[in-house]
């Protein structure tokens, strides 16, 4: 079942509308994902064709791997998304910054990434299917990183 989601940036600049098809979120603790984000990454998969910006020349992509970029607005600093680049099954496919979206109500965490790298001095309470970092890269391949 789809469903139709809305968001946007801290300032407004940048907003988007798209359907995903499993309202559930990943939270990843990688090194680059805490540094980005100044804590933990909670994104949600939209596939590139359900999603639609608006106020695009404000979103600033950062290349941050040979197979990955980050975006965020140029004006306000929120980060938007990460995207993989290189080819492949995960190639363009969105991971929206779930707290950029308008109503988080529908959401549930399902899924940690890299919880073996998760700073010990917290943790979330929901029951998810978590991958430690060489499970990711078994999964994924090297693409997942970065
Ligand atoms: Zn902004
Ligand atoms: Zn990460």
């Amino acid at each position: 079942m789809e469903v139709d989601i809305s968001g946007k940036c801290m300032c407004g600049a940048v907003s988007y509308r798209a359907q995903i098809i499993e309202p559930e979120l990943g939270a990843c603790h990688c090194s680059m994902c805490r540094r980005w984000t100044g804590g933990v990454f909670l994104g949600l998969s939209v596939m590139p064709d359900a999603m639609a910006y608006e106020g695009e020349e404000h979103i600033q992509i950062f290349q941050s791997s040979p197979w990955a970029e980050r975006a965020f607005c140029k004006i306000c600093g929120s980060n938007l998304f990460y995207r993989v680049t290189a080819a492949g099954e995960e190639q363009g496919i969105y991971h929206i910054g779930a707290g950029t979206m308008d109503d988080q109500m529908e959401i549930t965490l399902s899924q940690q990434l890299f919880i073996d790298q998760k700073p010990s001095g917290y943790s979330f309470c929901e029951t998810t299917a978590d991958l430690t970092a060489s499970q990711v890269e078994e999964i994924f391949g090297s693409s997942a990183i970065g």
